[in-house]
């Protein structure tokens, strides 16, 4: 396995990022986890139009243009001779001194990492997810914005620590007025009376490529979708429940803190809206 690593490509043994790099000291740097279908990069414009946008939050500047960095993915793919891949970009500050002082460091380390993709299990699709809710709350949009995807992502390893504990497959996180917001990684849609509402990204949800895609993908089809806050008790009662992210694409959630959704079983909207997001990814990327 071959990955890029400041300007070159390495082998993985010898990819390694020096201890000083405030990426590890710190969580100072951003990230984006992306992913090709047969050769297709789904909606690398919109990963990339996120990754600069997370950097600019921070005042990090990637050391390559988006067409570089879009010839740097490309290349990191071939480069493995892979097809359908899970790519992660890693863009850290970088290494520096001890001191959190971002001025100390002037290289930005830049990785990408493609590998062959580790599909979730067919069981876990027609199964369904066990969700619980967690102490743990989002981070507020007015202290770190949700939108930055920085490595500093302590918040969702501690919700997904919470729902290792609690024996539940994903962790249902809320805002600090106990709205529902999103999982670990993945954001979140309930369906009601042939309705569809996932939260509005303002409450503290990552506005998520897979999300975006769903809401195109279901305005197409006609179904009344909608961005409009909600809680738990929403979930608990609603006609079915799903989960979004570009790993898990769109899987079906069958019980929440305990409480069943409808018979148990994936619904038909959300069978639906798979079945359609999966036929899009096959046509609709960046070779
Ligand atoms: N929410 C969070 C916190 C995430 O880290 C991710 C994953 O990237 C998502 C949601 C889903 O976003 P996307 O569909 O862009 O992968």
């Amino acid at each position: 396995q071959w990955i890029y690593l400041d300007d070159k490509f390495v082998r993985k043994e010898e990819a390694v990022v020096s201890v000083f790099d405030h990426g590890l000291l710190y969580g100072d740097g951003v990230f984006e986890g992306i992913r090709a279908y047969d050769g297709n990069i789904f909606k690398l414009d919109e990963h990339l139009d996120r990754l600069y946008q997370s950097a600019q939050s921070i005042m990090l500047q990637i050391p390559y243009t988006k067409e570089e960095m879009q010839q740097i993915i490309v290349g990191t793919i071939r480069h493995n001779e892979l097809n359908s891949a899970y790519i992660r970009v890693v863009i850290s500050r970088g290494p520096g001194n001890l001191g959190l002082d971002p001025a100390n460091c002037t290289n930005p380390s830049v990785i990408v990492i493609a590998e062959e993709l580790a599909l979730f299990p067919k069981e876990l699709y027609q199964r369904g997810l066990r969700m619980g809710s967690v102490a743990t709350r989002r981070n507020r949009p007015d202290v770190l914005s949700p939108q930055v995807k920085s490595l500093n992502y302590l918040n969702n390893v501690l919700v997904k620590l919470e729902a290792n504990q609690a024996g539940v497959d994903e962790a249902l996180m809320l805002n600090d007025q106990g709205y529902v917001t999103e999982g670990s990684a993945d954001n979140i849609f309930i369906v009601k009376n042939g309705k569809i509402i996932t939260p509005p990204v303002y409450l503290g949800a990552l506005e998520g490529i897979t999300r975006n895609a769903i809401i195109e993908i279901a305005r197409e089809f006609d179904y009344d979708m909608q961005e409009e806050p909600f809680t738990r008790h929403d979930v608990y009662t609603a006609d079915e429940v799903f989960l979004t992210g570009t790993a898990v694409e769109v899987i079906a959630v069958v019980d929440v803190d305990g409480r069943t959704i409808s018979d148990g079983k994936p619904g038909k909207v959300t069978n639906h809206l798979l079945a359609e997001f999966r036929r899009v990814v096959q046509t609709d990327g960046v070779k």
